[in-house]
């Protein structure tokens, strides 16, 4: 059964239809990728099922019930965590510290910073993220790094659903490869991963299942083992 599905979903900002009778599962264990141009309606699709936007038309399932009401909170609560392309990292705070941003006073966690840095050391070293120094500053990490521990900081707060916002757009070859490996490894823990990508290589890399938009409709629907790479 999905953790979050879309049925028929549309929205309209006035008159502009972003998207139009999409649908949609995110399963764990899987990735989706959502595949699509400038203006194809991603970012229209992340904040849907952020809990930024309400949908217009169609139904929106999380675990299996409907929602109705946008609401970021609730989105969290379901644990829905979007990973967006400024990651929400403070760069002048060390690793540990920005592990911990936002969580501490939320989660009612009242952890002395020992702990905190002990706990960021054994996330990121179980998650075969390997930092060196939690003390560093983040600024100072390379954008793979980076991204990898925003990812491990949403899983270790409790996402059952990531929605990665083309976390490889600003890398090169080699930052992609570490992030792509991750996103493999959240896969591979059961997690269910919304991977929104222009990089059809990387959605290959990863992806089981492959939803392409254009100009807010779904213009290919595909899993993996529909796609050949012969011919
Ligand atoms: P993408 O992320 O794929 O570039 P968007 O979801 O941002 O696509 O946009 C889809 C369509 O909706 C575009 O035509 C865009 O101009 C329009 N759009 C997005 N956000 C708004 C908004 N807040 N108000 C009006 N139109 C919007
Ligand atoms: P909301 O009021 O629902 O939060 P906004 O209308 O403020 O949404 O827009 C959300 C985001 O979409 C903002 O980043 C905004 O800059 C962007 N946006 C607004 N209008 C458009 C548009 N026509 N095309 C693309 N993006 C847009």
């Amino acid at each position: 059964e999905p953790l979050v599905a879309m049925a028929d979903v549309g929205k309209s900002y006035g008159n502009v239809h972003a998207l139009r009778g999409v649908s949609l599962e995110v399963y764990p264990g899987e990735v989706t990728c959502v595949l699509g141009d400038n203006g194809a309606g991603k970012s229209t699709l992340i904040k849907i099922m952020a809990g930024l936007h309400e949908h217009s038309e169609g139904a929106f399932c999380v675990n299996g019930i409907s929602r109705n009401l946008a609401s970021p909170r609730a989105a969290q609560q379901l644990g829905i965590a979007t990973v967006y392309q400024d990651l929400a990292l403070a760069p002048l705070m060390s690793v540990w510290r920005n592990f911990f941003m936002g969580n501490e006073i939320r989660r009612g966690l009242f952890l002395d910073s020992a702990t905190m840095r002990r706990i960021a050391d054994e996330e990121l070293q179980k998650m075969g993220i390997h930092i060196g120094d939690l003390d560093r500053p983040v600024g100072g990490l390379s954008g793979g790094q980076k991204q990898c521990i925003a990812i491990a900081r949403a899983i270790y707060f409790g996402a059952k659903v990531i929605i990665l916002d083309e976390p490889t757009a600003a890398l090169g070859v080699r930052q992609s490869g570490v992030v792509l490996k991750y996103i493999a490894k959240a896969r591979d823990a059961g997690l269910g991963v919304v991977f929104i990508t222009h990089n059809p290589h990387h959605a290959y890399l990863v992806g089981n299942h492959f939803v392409v938009l254009k100009l807010g409709r779904v213009v290919l629907d595909a899993h993996r083992d529909e796609i050949t790479l012969d011919e």
